[in-house]
């Protein structure tokens, strides 16, 4: 293979040796026809000089390839004034070949006192190859299309005009016995004409020469192997038999011979060669054809039984009508192959999507689309089955849809569970509506009758102490401390289940509100002569009043179970851990058996006797609601007789 790159240097190399040969040459014939040094202005001896009009067009040229790389436009305006005077040195020298001498260009800048006919004047072929050159080089900048194709023509045929001089030269062809067309056309001038030419043709991309040249094709690595063969051989040989028939070691008619009997089966042994060394490449190209060939029906063979395994695959033509399913789409949906074939893809349909779910499918993959969502679809035994389902449109070279594909995971199972249990969650969550109701209206309702018996042994207890015993009125206390006992326990009950309406979201300093509660509860504090130690606790979001609850009943218990002789001492900290405050609040007290950490958050759950520690078994229950409603967890570590602490945690909302 010819990288690209490698190109692209010897394209640069080759351009750079180009351009200083027309230079180098241009200028040495200059001063050579200026210092009349004839060796310079022929080379061979006795052939062709190179005329100093000629001297310039070359000159010109190697000023136009080293301009060509600048992208100026002042640069531009001279390219293609020398590209026009290129061409209008060659059209007048023509003129003059034709007897059209209404202005001599000959020896307009030097006289030529060295050649005898037509001095200064160069050949025909030479006139002809720098109009040409002009009009290639005109070509190559301009942007009309057909203007560059007339451009890449004048190049190839100054390149075979050249040629045809060089081979003339290689030949030792005499210049007598050359046309008039070529006589006076110098060696060195037709070696630049041939190298400005094929550099030209070399650099342009759309040139054929170019493609041919560089491609990678089996066309162009044979003409790469070949053409330096066909050209040399026959000028070497052509060489050898011209000189062997002017020294008149052989005749013209056996050198004929010769050239068709050697130049026969030589080039055939050539093409022989070149085709054997092709034919293996194309054997190596089918075997390696073949083998990714098998590699890629292997895998996806391979690949379609994984698929076929797990999804269920059918294809439909146009009309949606299935064309193709495979083995496990018959086994959910219970069709036979035949039964399904040429049905429409909505014999599936289950009744559970409104019209608007299909039309919006329909939509989508009409457009172009990949549609994927879940469905549910119908067996032919009347089972339901969802699937997770792509539908994927397939387009022809024209881009109009021929076929769709409809490619689906079996998502029943998941589905079912999902659907029961959020019938479970609605059952649940109306089930805790109801609760709730009934516990409002039962503590709202008890609330009337108590105040009536309140009031009435009040009344009784003031008015009538004459009709009392001593009995009588102790009885009415106990009936007072009970019902002011029930009536503290409904006002719980009703704070508890208030718990989660109208709660509003607020930024809490929690050194603050632990501050309040401790005002709130300085009767206690001071009665039980505790001491409260809190430091540096956060400030978050939460709900004020409820987080006001929690800390106000956790301090209340703390003080409340104290130890008999001990006083109270309460610590409360708090740290952050992964999206969450843990809070603790540690006391002196009498300790919770750990066999009770669980059932002391279970409303109306307490371990002592009321006569001991007053109380109505809600506090924790509702500690346990408020957290619950922070997004955190409530537990307590303690051991009986050692104190406890108590721990919750509140999630950090986005606003922290
Ligand atoms: P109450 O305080 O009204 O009895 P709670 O729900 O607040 O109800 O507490 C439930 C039970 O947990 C209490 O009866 C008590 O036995 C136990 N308890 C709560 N806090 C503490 C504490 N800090 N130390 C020891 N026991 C406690």
């Amino acid at each position: 293979m010819v990288s690209n790159s490698s190109v692209k240097f010897k394209e640069h190399i080759f351009s750079k040796v180009v351009v200083a040969f027309c230079l180098l040459i241009s200028i040495s014939v200059i001063l050579g026809w200026v210092l009349e040094l004839v060796g310079i202005l022929s080379i061979i001896p006795q052939a062709a000089t190179m005329k100093f009009n000629t001297a310039l067009i070359f000159l010109f040229s190697g000023i136009i390839l080293f301009l060509s790389k600048k992208n100026k436009s002042e640069f531009k305006s001279l390219y293609k004034a020398l590209s026009y005077t290129m061409i209008f040195i060659g059209a007048f020298t023509i003129a003059e070949h034709l007897g059209l001498s209404f202005f001599s260009i000959d020896n307009i800048f030097i006289p030529d006192k060295l050649t005898t006919t037509n001095p200064g004047r160069m050949s025909p072929a030479t006139a002809i190859c720098s109009i040409l050159i002009g009009v290639g080089f005109l070509g190559r900048i301009s942007s009309n299309k057909a203007i560059n194709k007339i451009g890449l023509y004048s190049f190839k045929f100054t390149a075979i005009l050249s040629l045809v001089a060089i081979i003339s030269y290689l030949l030792l062809i005499p210049l007598s016995s050359k046309t008039v067309f070529f006589k006076s056309m110098a060696i060195h001038t037709s070696g630049l004409f041939l190298l400005i030419s094929t550099l030209q043709l070399f650099n342009n991309p759309n040139s054929s020469f170019h493609q041919i040249l560089i491609g990678d094709y089996e066309g162009s690595k044979l003409t790469r192997k070949i053409l330096p063969v066909i050209i040399l051989f026959p000028i070497f040989y052509s060489f050898i038999l011209i000189f062997g028939i002017n020294q008149e070691f052989i005749s013209v008619d056996f050198g004929l011979v010769a050239y068709a009997a050697i130049f026969i089966p030589l080039s055939i042994i050539y093409v022989s060669y070149i085709a054997i060394g092709l034919n293996k490449s194309e054997k190596e190209r089918r075997k390696l054809g073949q083998e990714l060939e098998d590699s890629n029906r292997y895998y996806l063979k391979r690949f379609k039984q994984g698929v076929d395994q797990v999804s269920l695959i059918g294809t439909l033509d146009i009309n949606r009508n299935f064309t193709y399913v495979n083995e496990l789409f018959c086994e959910v949906f219970k069709y036979g192959k035949d039964e399904i074939l040429n049905q429409n893809i909505s014999i599936l349909r289950s009744g559970h999507h409104e019209e608007k779910f299909y039309t919006d499918i329909w939509k989508k993959v009409d457009s172009g689309e990949i549609w994927v969502d879940e469905m549910k679809n119908k067996g032919k035994d009347g089972s339901f089955h969802w699937t997770l389902t792509a539908i994927i449109p397939f387009k022809n070279d024209k881009g109009e849809i021929f076929e769709f594909m409809s490619l689906s995971q079996n998502i029943t199972e998941r589905k079912t569970a999902e659907e029961s249990k959020s019938d479970y969650f609605k059952k649940l969550e109306y089930k805790n509506k109801e609760l709730e109701q009934f516990a409002y209206v039962a503590s709202h309702d008890l609330q009337e009758p108590l105040r009536t018996v309140n009031n009435f042994t009040e009344l009784l207890a003031k008015r009538r102490t004459e009709y009392f015993d001593e009995l009588g009125l102790k009885s009415l206390q106990y009936i007072q401390d009970a019902t002011s006992r029930m009536s503290e326990l409904i006002k719980n009950l009703l704070d508890y289940n208030r718990l989660d309406k109208d709660n509003i979201l607020t930024q809490i300093d929690c050194n603050q509100l632990v501050k309040d509660v401790e005002k709130d509860l300085s009767m206690n504090i001071d009665d039980a002569e505790a001491t409260l130690i809190y430091n540096n606790l956060p400030t978050l979001f939460g709900y004020e009043t409820p987080l006001r609850l929690l800390f106000q009943n956790l301090i209340n218990n703390a003080i409340k179970f104290r130890k008999k002789d001990i006083k109270p001492l309460i610590e409360i900290n708090a740290t952050l851990k992964a999206g969450e405050w843990l809070f603790s609040i540690r006391d002196n007290g009498i300790g919770i058996s750990p066999k009770y950490k669980d059932k002391i958050f279970v409303i109306f759950q307490r371990l002592h006797n009321k006569n001991k520690y007053k109380g109505s078994g809600i506090g924790l229950a509702h500690c346990r609601k408020i957290v619950d409603l922070h997004q955190g967890q409530i537990w307590v570590d303690s051991i009986d007789d050692e104190g406890s602490t108590f721990y919750f945690t509140i999630k950090i909302k986005e606003h922290d």
